[in-house]
């Protein structure tokens, strides 16, 4: 469903009014762990800022915002796991958005872990 005004759930996350596992921060960006995860290592990438509601209005208004939310990405993904990993922005309703401030899936093996199963992409 497309904003209401409120803040985002994500916007509570960053501001610490709901507790989350947060794995990394930057001055723009905030991940930590999906509370529902669909693979070993499964965290929600977020720019603080919730002007975006997904990926293309991110790419198009802030390119430089969503190059460090991959790097972010990428530098979790070499801590946590073993470099490699999978990123899926839903985008819609129908492919399973369901909050509309735009956000990453890291999706990868724990440490040095096996493959990541091909049915893992982040919706249900
Ligand atoms: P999407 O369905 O692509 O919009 O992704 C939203 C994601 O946010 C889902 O994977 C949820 O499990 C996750 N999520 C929702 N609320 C929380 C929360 N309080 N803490 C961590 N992850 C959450």
């Amino acid at each position: 469903m497309p904003s209401t005004g409120e803040p985002s759930i994500f916007s509570r996350i960053a501001a610490r009014e709901i507790p989350a596992t947060i794995v990394a921060e930057t001055d723009r960006v905030i991940a930590f762990n999906d509370i529902a995860p669909q693979a070993p290592v499964h965290v929600v990438i977020t720019p603080k800022t919730s002007e975006y509601a997904n990926v293309v209005e991110l790419a198009a208004g802030d390119p430089d915002l969503l190059a460090e939310l991959v790097a972010v990405a990428s530098g979790l993904a070499a801590t946590l796991s073993n470099g490699q990993f999978r990123l899926v922005f839903n985008t819609g309703e129908t492919v399973g958005q369901t909050v509309f401030h735009v956000h990453a899936h890291l999706l990868a093996p724990q440490g040095a872990g096996g493959p990541l199963e091909e049915g893992t992409l982040g919706f249900r």
